[in-house]
């Protein structure tokens, strides 16, 4: 677990969250300030702070949270509709929270990135 991580308290149940998804690899929780009616978060339970983090041993990791955002946004009903998935990464890239997560944002019609 990285020291003081957010996310890792999460994952540990040593902080609330709204969970909507957990298995051995990955949990999903909704988004505590949603910028669309759905706004999820997936990530790894293990410990990597950005992308730039990421290892050859790791890369199915990424596509693994990529799929489990594709089976969520099929149970919301917007995967036809359309939806966002972003990974954001150090500071210019507007990270916040420095533990890998995956955003999904969906049910309404999202405008241009910037
Ligand atoms: P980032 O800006 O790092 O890509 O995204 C971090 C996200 O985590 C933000 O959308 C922010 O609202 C969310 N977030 C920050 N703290 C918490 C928290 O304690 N609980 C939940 N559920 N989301 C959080
Ligand atoms: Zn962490």
């Amino acid at each position: 677990m990285g020291a003081d991580c957010l996310f890792c308290k999460i994952v540990n149940r040593e902080l609330p969250a709204d969970i909507v998804f957990e298995d051995d690899e990955m949990v999903a929780f909704n988004d505590i300030n949603p910028q669309a009616p759905t706004h999820m978060l997936i990530i790894p339970k293990s410990h990597i702070a950005t992308v730039n983090d990421l290892t050859e041993s790791e890369v199915d990791l990424p596509g693994r949270l990529i799929l489990r955002a594709t089976a969520l946004a099929s149970e919301k009903g917007f995967a036809d509709s359309g939806y966002r998935l972003i990974f954001n990464c150090n500071s210019e890239g507007g990270q916040t929270v420095f533990h890998i997560h995956l955003h999904l944002l969906g049910g309404r019609q999202l405008t241009a990135l910037g």
